[in-house]
Formats: structure tokens, C-alpha cells, sequence
């Protein structure tokens, strides 16, 4: 019975965690305290997580001569706060910079815990955080994820067959259902120093550098790379596997990703999940997308209406073949068909 309990939970998860890739055990992490996992991947820069089982983003800690630095903030202000309570667990030098890789909420909608420090981020993030975030559909669908998941809980908890089942549930909807009051308290607040090509910190003996390589997961990704120490976070924009496409830009992606391979690295650390050390991601996610947008273009062309796409793609000579795009995606796709920029 536990294992089916579990599996309830697993299967809950899962559809909270669209954006999600990979998972990591717990002797990965270094340091762990009530909320915060930190692993050490080089030199001081540590890929850290929330320990709530919600859904949950990378972000980077940099632990420089003299500060701290910050990439992404994760989902709510509140696991934004948890964050900033958990640095010292690390270390005791106070954080002086965010960065945002890109708006979407699950990286940036714990900006307003940093307002006292500057934000750094390309200046399309910025457009899109100062003009209307809380309508963006990716936050939108976020919220209403939220609300699907505790409607199933209720469900399932309706449905339990013991009073230790039901109980484990009710365990789970009432964290899950605080993290969903959480967003109540988002008031997004956009980055107030932008970029746009490039821009390097230079922090103590530690180089910085805030890169524009092209539109990919969303019109303004950057990544952050320390050439001194041959790692990049790449975001959202790469994975060991398909990334959302919801405000992606397909077309683009496979030559976006050809400028990040120009630069010198070894590791990547991506907006979520674990550091991905096989490069060959990068080759195997660039056939992919450009096999996805062909496909989807032959599509369009026949006049085949969006909704009917998904699940129809032959995408069997790429390295993700059960990597259907959703409809969400695939309306993405026609709309750049329709409107290029
Ligand atoms: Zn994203």
C-alpha cells in the first residue's frame, strides 16, 4: 500500500513538474538544510534546489572573494526567502546581485525578495516582467496547474482506502495547498539593470559573463558563463531533453545553440535538474528542434489545425522520439509560421 501512496504522490508530481529533467539522489548534495539542497559543481558556484516536493527550479549560488551572486529566484517569494535564509548554511558573505536567466515565474517571481540589490537581465526579460507578468500564459497556466492539482488531490483523497493512505495525502494537499497560497504574494518586479548582448561582473578573481547567444526557450534567455572554471547555466534553454516551447522560438534554437558551443566549457548546469556533463545534448536537442520545426511546417502547410498535431509527428530518427511537442507548443510553432520577427 505505501508504494501505491507513493505512487499517487510520484504521479501528482509529475504533473506538476512539466518543465522538470532529471533528478538527483540525495549523496549529490553537500549541504542540505530544512528547505535548500546545495551541491558544489566548481570552484565555489553551487547549484542549490528547494527540498519541497513542488515544483522547483535551479538556482545558481556564487560564492565569490568578497559576495555572494545569485542566478534565478526561484517560484514564489516565499521559497525566495527560504533561499536567502539557507545561503548561510554555505557561506557567510552577503549576496550583492540576482541575475535572471529568463521571466518565466518558476526562475524570476522571487525577484521582490532581492528589490535591495540590483537585478540583472537582458532587457526583453525586463519587457516582459514590466508589462504584464501575471497575465502571461505560462504564468497563467502555472496558477491553473495549481489548481488542478489540488482538485485531484481532493479526489484521490475521496477515493483513499485506509485512513494511512488518507492521511499521507492530506499530509501532501495541505503543504501543497500553502505553496499554492504562496503565489498570492507575487508582485513581480522586473530586473533594473538590462543587457543585451553582453556583460561580464568581475568579482573579486572571479569573471562573470551574462551572454545573449540567441532566442531560444524564450526571446531573451541569457546564460552565464565562468570561463575560469568551464561551466555554463545554460536556463531553460538546455536540458537533457526537450525544453517547454510555449514561448520558444524552434526556428532559432538549433543556431542560438551553436553560438553556446563557441564558448569554452565543460559543464553545464541547467534551469532544472542535474548538471548535464555529456555535451552531446547540445547536438542531439539541435537535430531535434530542427526536425520538430520542419515536421510541424510540413504540417502547417497541409492546413492541419494545431490541436490535431501533437502525437502525429514522426520524430524516430531524433534522439527524444517520444518527444511529441503539446498543443501549446505546436500553436507556438504555427504562430512563428505565421508571424515571423
Ligand atoms: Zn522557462
Amino acid at each position: 500500500m505505501r508504494h501505491a501512496i507513493r505512487g499517487t504522490i510520484r504521479a501528482v508530481l509529475a504533473a506538476a513538474t512539466v518543465l522538470a529533467a532529471g533528478s538527483l539522489s540525495a549523496q549529490d548534495w553537500s549541504t542540505t538544510t530544512d528547505t535548500h539542497r546545495f551541491m558544489e559543481v566548481r570552484n565555489g558556484i553551487w547549484l542549490t534546489q528547494t527540498t519541497a516536493q513542488v515544483f522547483n527550479s535551479n538556482s545558481l549560488v556564487i560564492v565569490n572573494d568578497e559576495d555572494v551572486v545569485v542566478v534565478d529566484s526561484h517560484v514564489t517569494p516565499a521559497r525566495a526567502r527560504a533561499l536567502i535564509a539557507a545561503i548561510p548554511a554555505i557561506t557567510d558573505k552577503p549576496v550583492t546581485a540576482l541575475i535572471n536567466s529568463h521571466f518565466h515565474w518558476d526562475h524570476a517571481h522571487g525577484n521582490q525578495e532581492f528589490a535591495d540589490i540590483p537585478i540583472i537581465g537582458h532587457e526583453y526579460t525586463r519587457m516582459k516582467m514590466a508589462t504584464a507578468p501575471l497575465e502571461e500564459p505560462t504564468y497563467v497556466s502555472g496558477v491553473s496547474g495549481n489548481a488542478r492539482t489540488l482538485e485531484r488531490l481532493a479526489e484521490q483523497i475521496e477515493a483513499a482506502e485506509d485512513d494511512e493512505e488518507r492521511g499521507e495525502l492530506e499530509a501532501y494537499r495541505s503543504m501543497f495547498a500553502a505553496h499554492a497560497a504562496d503565489f498570492d504574494e507575487i508582485d513581480p518586479l522586473p530586473p533594473d539593470v538590462t543587457m543585451n548582448e553582453k556583460m561580464t561582473l568581475f568579482r573579486g578573481g572571479r569573471e562573470i559573463r551574462i551572454i545573449f547567444v540567441g532566442r531560444a526557450h524564450t526571446g531573451g534567455d541569457i546564460v552565464v558563463h565562468f570561463p575560469q572554471d568551464r561551466l555554463v547555466f545554460t536556463g531553460d534553454m538546455l536540458f537533457g531533453r526537450p525544453s517547454f516551447l510555449g514561448d520558444g522560438y524552434v526556428d532559432e534554437w538549433p543556431e542560438t545553440l551553436e553560438n553556446l558551443k563557441a564558448l569554452d566549457f565543460d559543464l553545464v548546469v541547467p534551469g532544472h535538474g542535474p548538471p548535464l556533463a555529456d555535451l552531446s545534448a547540445i547536438e542531439k536537442s539541435q537535430a531535434y528542434y530542427r526536425a520538430l520545426w520542419e515536421r510541424t511546417a510540413e504540417k502547417h502547410a497541409a492546413g492541419v489545425p494545431a490541436e490535431e498535431v501533437s502525437g502525429t509527428l514522426d520524430l524516430s530518427d531524433t534522439a527524444f522520439p517520444e518527444s511529441q511537442p503539446s498543443e501549446v507548443a505546436v500553436r507556438r510553432m504555427y504562430s512563428r509560421m505565421e508571424n515571423p520577427d
